[in-house]
């Protein structure tokens, strides 16, 4: 940053600026919103510039400016739309120690004049440092779209109000009441006028003296493995009420869209491996938020119950007094086994079904690998990825069959995902070649259904033939 932005207290200072023509037209009317005592040489000025000095909105000389003009000044604007003139007063400032302005030149100009969006006392300036006046324009015409005009009544009236709003709880409630009257009662009652926009502090107030009651609650929402068509109703209601959304990583965007625009959604991610949201961390943020009244969604990825740390947010939960109810979703081992026709468990096959996580946070994950290890029997594998050349390892040795078929679903129920049919024998060497990026889940002892069929029929063929 080149250019440092700040406000300016120019109330009864003298700004002083060199120019008559259209250029200095266009200064001065930004200027003159401004409380500062606006000095104007021009020999030949505008009849803009000359009607404004016979208002006394400003002074005007019909010369050129010399330095005694410029001794207290605290700005100097040049706007000759002449270099040679430009350069001379630019000087003149310069020596004088005085901040000055070249229109249109950056390279002589010690301060630049933003683009503004003015709704006093709220004013936002916008600055490219020069490198993009049509950005700082669009960006500008955003605003001002978007700001209603009545923005600086309102602010100057909610300014008045702020101790009377005190008797608001600190924190959420509190900026709610204010979000409320800047952006809904307050720019309505504008169209009728002041005295109704105190009336709409008045209500507010009470609206939000009420909703202080309100306790706060988290609800513990699977998301599902990623496909928003895959969230319950429960889910999307709850999405839909909630005041403020922490998610994990895994959760994408298309999911966190049906938050209302007004919540606010917090990540809490967490990697294997990898960088991540420390566990008292996200405790501390569901107690804070749900403390302050709020309708906390944390949305976890999958099933919440399901290696999602449920229980020792549960525990932060209830230490505080915190109200909470949990809404289950699909877990990726389910969605995995729908991708590739298969059941997770199938009478005669396997009567039982494990889940378990490839690492935990000692590390890798010892398991019962005598009862993985057993013919037929069906493990959905979590947060495995890493953990492949040691399951392979630890089931070989347990006595688990070489053939063991092992299905990794790769980003199940999203668009972009993968499967890779594998083996127990060859499962490390598959893992490292296929790589995948994504979240992934394996399913010990399950075969893709096409798969599976065909080894069938090609066993039955063998069969046939001895
Ligand atoms: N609560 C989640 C699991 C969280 S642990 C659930 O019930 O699914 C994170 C692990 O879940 C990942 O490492 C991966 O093994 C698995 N996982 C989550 N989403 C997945 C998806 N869309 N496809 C495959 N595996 C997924």
């Amino acid at each position: 940053m080149q250019h440092f932005p700040i406000f300016l207290d120019v109330a009864e200072k003298a700004i002083v600026l060199s120019g008559g023509g259209d250029a200095a037209l266009a200064k001065l009317r930004l200027l003159l919103k401004t409380n500062a005592q606006i000095h104007v040489l021009a020999p030949l000025p505008a009849p803009e510039i000359q009607a404004w000095a016979d208002e006394a909105r400003l002074t005007l000389s019909l010369r050129p400016l010399g330095t005694e003009d410029i001794s207290g000044a605290t700005l100097v604007y040049a706007a000759n739309e002449d270099t040679a003139e430009d350069a001379r007063v630019a000087g003149m400032a310069r020596e004088a120690g005085v901040l000055v302005n070249v229109v249109d030149n950056l390279e002589a100009s010690a301060f630049l004049t933003p683009a503004i969006v003015d709704r006093d006392p709220v004013t936002v300036a916008i600055g490219t440092e020069g490198a993009a006046p049509v950005l700082a324009r669009a960006i500008k015409r955003d605003l001002e779209e978007r700001l209603p005009q009545s923005l600086g009544l309102l602010a100057r009236l909610g300014k008045r109000f702020r101790a009377q709003a005190e008797a608001l709880p600190m924190g959420r409630i509190r900026r709610d009441f204010w979000s409320a009257f800047y952006f809904r009662s307050g720019p309505r009652a504008a169209q009728t006028g002041p005295e109704a926009i105190e009336a709409a502090l008045e209500a507010e107030l009470h609206a939000h003296l009420d909703a202080e009651a309100r306790p706060g609650h988290v609800s513990f929402v699977g998301a599902g493995p990623g496909d928003p068509e895959l969230l319950t109703l429960k889910a999307r209601r709850a999405l839909d009420e909630a005041d403020v959304v922490v998610h994990d990583r895994l959760v994408p965007a298309e999911i966190l869209e049906l938050a209302r625009r007004e919540a606010v959604i917090l990540e809490a991610g967490k990697e294997g491996f990898g960088p991540s949201t420390p566990q008292e961390r996200i405790n501390a943020l569901l107690v804070e938020h749900g403390r302050s009244g709020a309708q906390v969604v944390r949305l976890k990825s999958g099933d919440a119950a399901v290696f999602g740390r449920l229980e020792e947010e549960i525990d932060a939960l209830e230490a505080a007094g915190i109200a909470h109810s949990t809404i289950p979703g699909i877990t990726a081992a389910s969605a995995a086994a729908a991708q590739i026709g298969r059941s997770l468990t199938a009478r005669g096959r396997n009567s039982e079904l494990r889940l378990i996580t490839g690492h935990d946070v000692e590390g890798l994950a010892e398991q019962d690998w005598q009862a993985l290890a057993r013919p037929g029997a069906v493990t959905g594998i979590y947060m495995g990825k890493r953990a492949a050349r040691f399951l392979q390892g630890r089931l070989l040795m347990h006595g688990a069959h070489p053939d063991t078929p092992v299905t990794v679903v790769e980003s199940a129920g999203r668009p972009d995902t993968r499967v890779l049919p594998s083996r127990l024998c060859r499962l490390a060497e598959d893992m490292t070649a296929y790589a995948p990026s994504g979240p992934a889940v394996m399913l010990l002892g399950l075969a893709p259904r096409e798969a599976a069929s065909v080894a069938a029929r090609i066993e039955t063929m063998l069969k046939e033939h001895a």
